[in-house]
């Protein structure tokens, strides 16, 4: 029986099909979702308008304190999580193509990486969970080195490029299918080359590759592989 909740970390690039299988796996599990991507968006957003920029660490670390960053349950049944700052319901103003960029920006200074460690170790580890999934790119290297459960969900860049086009496309984005690549490699260089946490898989992470494998089928494996641990655990933690 250990001191926390199950923790799984699903890491990987942008578009790999993280939210999706996250989203999945917690709700069959009955655990907690922590989508730490939408964090690091939440602290762009927050720095644009109030004028800061990006790169300005000694007003990015003064700002994190004053944010008050929740999740709240889908406002339709099966649908994403919503993100609140403070008492605004910001869900779609972070998800833009500019807020990917800021969110890809500020993610890399550290002290912004330091000073959201414990909202992510809160958010998971809150004793009313039996578990918790979280989705981000230093989960399982970071966040939980100890998580019980690390995957590293990736696929071709044409694939995720794809995903992350038809759904920008769905929500109305008016994004070509090139702008949405370029963004992409931006985002996948400086999350990999950055000095602070740079998105790679932990030594004994699980790699998927989602462009040859059903999400569905990924899914079904991690949550027996879960339930599987749980039970040898005695049902609890
Ligand atoms: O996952 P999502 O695309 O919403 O993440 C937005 C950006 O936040 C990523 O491109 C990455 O730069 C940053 N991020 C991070 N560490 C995490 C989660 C997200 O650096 N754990």
């Amino acid at each position: 029986m250990s001191a926390r909740p199950f923790i799984v970390a699903i890491d990987g690039p942008a578009g790999a099909g993280k939210s999706s299988a996250s989203r999945a796996l917690a709700a069959r599990l009955a655990f907690a979702l922590v989508d730490t991507g939408a964090i690091y968006r939440t602290v762009a957003l927050a720095a644009s308008r109030q004028g800061i920029g990006f790169d300005e660490d000694a007003r990015l670390g003064p700002l994190l304190p004053t944010l008050s960053i929740r999740f709240a349950p889908p406002a339709e049944p099966g649908g994403a999580q919503q993100v609140f700052l403070g008492g605004e319901d910001v869900s779609a103003a972070i998800r833009t193509p500019p807020m990917s960029l800021g969110a890809s920006a500020v993610s890399a200074r550290p002290v912004v990486r330091a000073g959201l460690l414990g909202l992510q170790r809160r958010l998971a580890a809150s004793p009313e969970n039996r578990g918790a999934v979280l989705e981000g790119r230093d989960i399982g290297t970071v966040v939980f080195p100890d998580a019980d459960l690390k995957v590293f969900l990736t696929a071709t860049e044409d694939c995720r490029a794809r995903r992350r086009f038809l759904e920008l496309q769905g929500k109305g984005d008016p994004s070509t299918y090139e702008q949405v690549l370029e963004e992409q490699r931006r985002r996948d260089k400086n999350d990999s080359e950055r000095e602070a946490a740079p998105l790679r898989p932990a030594a004994d992470a699980r790699i998927f590759d989602s462009s040859g494998v059903p999400l569905a089928e990924v899914v079904e494996q991690l949550a027996r592989e879960v339930e599987a641990t749980l039970r040898a655990r005695g049902g609890g933690r």
